[in-house]
């Protein structure tokens, strides 16, 4: 007797397309075999279907407490719930307070709690000051340390100098926690986008060349150095460029723990889709030219890049307008679209595995972080944080399919393949045929020190 029984669907693992039944009972996955023998509260005939684990995405914005009119816990997790995610790890930045002291992270936890549908952990943020409040949020469970390497964006979100970064890596790996960082060099960029402004050099191209690969580049190159010398482990979020991955991979080969991610949006979008899209499509690091994509999916290939993220950074519709485009608001709203995005580019025109897509969008974050072997998988014992997906399916992206507060995206017009049609979250359905179904269904994840 079980409490559901999902039956002959083409079960995705890292290792292997499966065809059996999973049994699930007290919210994991309890039996993984065709034909499975017994009865269920539940049962389902996912026929023609396929299996994946529930997507962990490492890098949201849900900008709640404090930014409720940009997102919420409520809007983002529902999005992210119709994409097949099923856990998300919440940036420290966007909400306000931010994440950077126990006082806030209380208010994350207490605004997190109601209105999360899919299972939810936290960043904490290392900022200029901070250093003595890493303790406490370590003990209260954040996945790491995210820290800016150059202007965040948000005033009360100060960017980490030197010594702020050295002096919180080696708090951070006295703690066994991992420190991310958005590696992009502030001078480089600050100074560049000064010189344009004050030049009135306001457009599209302008703001793209303020930022370029160089500026990328030396700061993951200093974050390596730094967690080498420290001993911290060091997660580089959203690299937008092949080469920028390879730092990471040359600096893996020497022995030094350091990961990264990519978005769909680096790997999809180009400059002159920025063009094309304006401010929907702004981002730091920018969008950058169709051979860096084919350089970025090179690395996905052969698993350099262990994870993909969607950084889903929203914002009210009136914040992506203007004349001047440094000063409208930059981030991308895509959370909902990550599975189906790497189905239709990846999968389809690329060549990608579904299994290689499992790990991508839920194994490797999974590993990294912590979560391994209980989520980010579909195996007995794990939890059973599931998407049902139609593989069949393609349609164009319409903002009405939207979940997000604000029904906007870059990829809204794109024929996209592969539906999800239904998700669970430790075995309730949080999602099914376009429609929301439970509220207020997912758990903070605390993730433990590392001893
Ligand atoms: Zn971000």
């Amino acid at each position: 007797m079980y409490d559901l029984i999902i039956r002959n669907s083409t079960i995705v693992t890292e290792a292997e397309l499966l065809h059996a039944d999973v049994g699930i009972t007290d919210q994991q996955i309890v039996a993984i075999a065709p034909e499975l023998a017994g009865t269920a509260g539940d049962m389902i005939d996912a026929r023609g279907l396929h299996l994946f684990p529930g997507g962990i995405d490492p890098h949201v914005h849900c900008n709640e407490p404090g930014r409720t009119d940009w997102e919420g816990f409520a809007t983002a997790t529902a999005a992210l719930a119709a994409g097949g995610v099923t856990c998300c790890f919440d940036m420290p930045l966007n909400a306000h307070p931010p994440t950077c002291d126990v006082a806030a992270f209380d208010a994350k936890l207490a605004a997190l709690k109601p209105n999360a549908l899919i299972d939810v952990a936290l960043w904490g943020g290392l900022v200029p000051g901070n250093l003595a409040e890493l303790d406490g949020l370590a003990e209260r469970g954040v996945i790491g340390f995210k820290a800016f390497m150059s202007t965040s964006g948000t005033s009360d979100f100060v960017a980490a100098d030197d010594l702020t970064l050295y002096e919180g890596m080696r708090r951070a790996a006295s703690l066994g926690k991992i420190v991310a960082v958005h590696a992009e060099n502030d001078t480089i960029t600050t100074e560049l986008a000064r010189r344009a402004i004050a030049d009135g050099r306001l457009g599209v191209r302008d703001y793209l060349a303020s930022r370029p690969i160089i500026a990328e580049l030396e700061a993951i190159g200093r974050a390596i150095v730094l967690a080498s010398e420290t001993g911290c482990a060091l997660h580089i979020v959203h690299v937008s460029t092949g080469r920028g991955i390879a730092l990471v991979a040359e600096a893996q080969a020497r022995g030094i723990d350091v990961s990264c991610e990519t978005c769909p949006h680096y790997l999809i979008l180009t400059e002159a889709d920025v063009e094309r899209i304006g401010a929907l499509a702004k981002c730091a690091p920018p969008l950058r030219t169709a051979e860096h994509i084919d350089a970025l999916w090179q690395h996905v290939r052969n698993g350099t890049v262990p994870m993909i993220s969607s950084d889903h950074s929203p914002a009210p519709a009136d914040m992506k307008i203007g004349e001047n485009f440094f000063a409208i608001w930059g981030g991308i709203s895509g959370c909902q679209s990550t599975l189906s995005l790497l189905l239709t580019e990846g999968y389809t025109r690329r060549g990608i595995s579904l299994s290689q897509v499992a790990a991508l969008t839920a194994g490797g974050t999974a590993r990294r972080f912590g979560l391994w072997p209980a989520k980010g998988q579909i195996a007995i014992g794990a939890d059973a944080d599931l998407a049902l997906v139609d593989l069949n399916h393609e349609a164009e992206l319409h903002a009405e399919d939207l979940f997000y507060r604000h029904k906007h995206s870059p990829y809204v017009g794109m024929r996209l393949r592969g539906r999800v049609v239904r998700t669970f979250v430790r075995g309730a359905t949080v999602f099914r045929d376009g429609q929301v179904h439970t509220t207020g269904s997912g758990h903070f994840v605390g993730v433990g020190n590392k001893s």
